[in-house]
C-alpha cells in the first residue's frame, strides 16, 4: 500500500530580524563605501583647483616681475639716453675730470679701446653680462661703422659708448686742434649712425695715445682744452694691463694690472677690444677675480655722471 507522501516544504525559517541586520550592514557598507570613493574624488579636485589657482597665481607673479623688469630696463636705458642727449653741465665734467680721486669705498672703471671687433668683443661682452658688469668702450670711428650691431650690443647692455676718433693715426689726428675735433665728431657720427640716434653723443674722449706725453704733446694739450671748450671731455687712465705693448701671458698682463693699481682707491683701467687681443679676453675672469677679492666696486661712467 502506497502512502501518499505529503510533500512537506520545509521551509528554513527566516530570521527577519537577522535578515534585517545582514542587510542592514551591507547597506552600510555600501553607502560607507560611496561615500568614501565620493569624498576621495572631491578632494582629489579640490586638490586640483588648489593646484591650478596656484600655478596661475604663479605665472601672474612672473608675468608680474617679468613687466616690472621691462620697465626698469626701459627706465634706465631713458636715463642713460637722457646723459647722451643734453650737453655735461661743468660738475658732470668735473666728475668725469676728478675720476681718479678717492672715495669711500673702492672702484674700479674697465675701459676698452679700439673696437668694436667680431673678433674679441662679443667675448668680451658675454663675460661682463655673465659678471653682470658695465664698462666703458672707447670706440674707433672706423670700427663702429665695420660693426654697428656690436656699437648697439655694447649699448643696451648698460655699457657707456665714448669716443677714441676714427682713424688712431697719430699723424692725421694730431695735426691741430680743428682736426682732433674732426675726429671725435665724425666718430661721434658713427657710433649715432650705428644706434640709429641722431641725439646720441659720447662727450667723453680719449686720446689715442693718451692725452700727455710723446711727440704731439703741446698738440694733445692745446686740443684737450679745445675739446674741453666744445663741451668734450677727455680721459686717461692710471691703471693698465699693457696689452697693447707686445706682452703675451696672461700672468703678465694680470700682473702689470696689479703693479699699476698698487694702492689705489679708484682705479680707471686701459685695456683693448682690437681683433687682436683676445689674450686681453682670456685674462679678464682674472682680473675681475682680483679686483673682487680686493673690495673693488665695478662702475661704468653712468655711475658717475
Ligand atoms: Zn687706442
Amino acid at each position: 500500500m502506497l502512502y501518499p507522501y505529503e510533500i512537506i516544504e520545509v521551509k528554513p525559517k527566516l530570521n527577519k530580524k537577522k535578515v534585517f541586520f545582514v542587510a542592514f550592514i551591507l547597506l552600510a557598507i555600501i553607502a560607507i563605501s560611496v561615500f568614501g570613493v565620493l569624498q576621495i574624488a572631491y578632494q582629489k579636485k579640490q586638490q586640483e583647483i588648489e593646484r591650478a589657482q596656484i600655478e596661475e597665481q604663479a605665472k601672474l607673479e612672473e608675468q608680474r616681475r617679468q613687466e616690472e623688469e621691462r620697465l626698469r630696463i626701459e627706465e634706465e636705458k631713458q636715463k642713460r639716453l637722457a646723459i647722451h642727449t643734453n650737453p655735461f653741465t661743468e660738475e658732470q665734467m668735473q666728475a668725469v675730470e676728478n675720476i681718479y680721486q678717492a672715495q669711500e669705498t673702492k672702484r674700479v672703471f674697465l675701459t676698452f679701446d679700439d673696437g668694436p671687433t667680431q673678433a674679441v668683443t662679443p667675448y668680451i661682452l658675454d663675460l661682463l653680462k655673465q659678471e653682470n658688469i658695465k664698462a666703458t668702450f672707447f670706440v674707433l670711428g672706423n670700427r663702429a661703422k665695420a660693426n654697428p650691431e656690436l656699437i648697439q650690443r655694447e649699448f643696451e647692455e648698460g655699457h657707456y659708448i665714448a669716443n677714441h676718433g676714427y682713424s688712431h693715426k697719430y699723424s692725421q689726428i694730431y695735426q691741430n686742434n680743428q682736426t682732433v675735433l674732426d675726429e671725435y665728431n665724425y666718430t661721434e657720427q658713427c657710433i649715432q649712425e650705428a644706434l640709429q640716434n641722431p641725439n646720441y653723443h659720447s662727450k667723453v674722449f680719449r686720446f689715442p695715445g693718451g692725452s700727455q706725453g710723446g711727440y704731439y704733446h703741446s698738440i694733445k694739450k692745446q686740443a684737450n682744452q679745445y675739446l674741453r671748450q666744445n663741451g668734450i671731455v677727455s680721459l686717461d687712465w692710471n691703471s693698465l694691463s699693457k696689452d697693447a705693448e707686445g706682452v703675451n701671458t696672461k700672468e703678465e698682463l694680470l700682473q702689470n694690472v696689479i703693479n699699476t693699481i698698487g694702492q689705489k682707491q679708484s682705479v680707471v683701467i686701459l685695456m683693448h677690444d682690437a681683433a687682436d687681443k683676445i689674450l686681453t679676453y682670456e685674462t679678464l675672469p682674472d682680473v675681475i677675480q682680483y679686483l673682487r677679492n680686493n673690495g673693488y666696486e665695478f662702475k661704468n661712467l653712468y655711475d658717475i655722471l
